[in-house]
């Protein structure tokens, strides 16, 4: 159970990382993640905070996005 942030979505913004309980969302030198080991997709509290904040959309579920990467790849 782990979300992940699409980097060509992602502002940079910062919104997300405060929110997350679990403290799961770090910054890299270019890029916000998600630790896998960490995100437990926010079960306590129904909805994951950080797709709540997010301005651009820029937070899935790690199933959707490969999804979406294969689609893009293999459309
Ligand atoms: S879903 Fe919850 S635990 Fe996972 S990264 Fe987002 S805020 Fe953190
Ligand atoms: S809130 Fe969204 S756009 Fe802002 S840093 Fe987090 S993932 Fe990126």
């Amino acid at each position: 159970m782990t979300l992940v942030i699409d980097e060509d979505k992602c502002a940079r913004c910062g919104e997300c990382e405060p929110e997350c309980p679990n403290e799961a969302i770090f910054q890299t030198e270019d890029a916000y993640v998600i630790d896998p080991e960490l995100c437990n997709e926010c079960v306590r509290f129904g909805d994951p905070q950080c797709i709540t904040v997010c301005p651009n959309d820029g937070i899935h579920k790690a199933k959707e996005s490969l999804l979406k990467k294969c689609m893009s790849l293999f459309g």
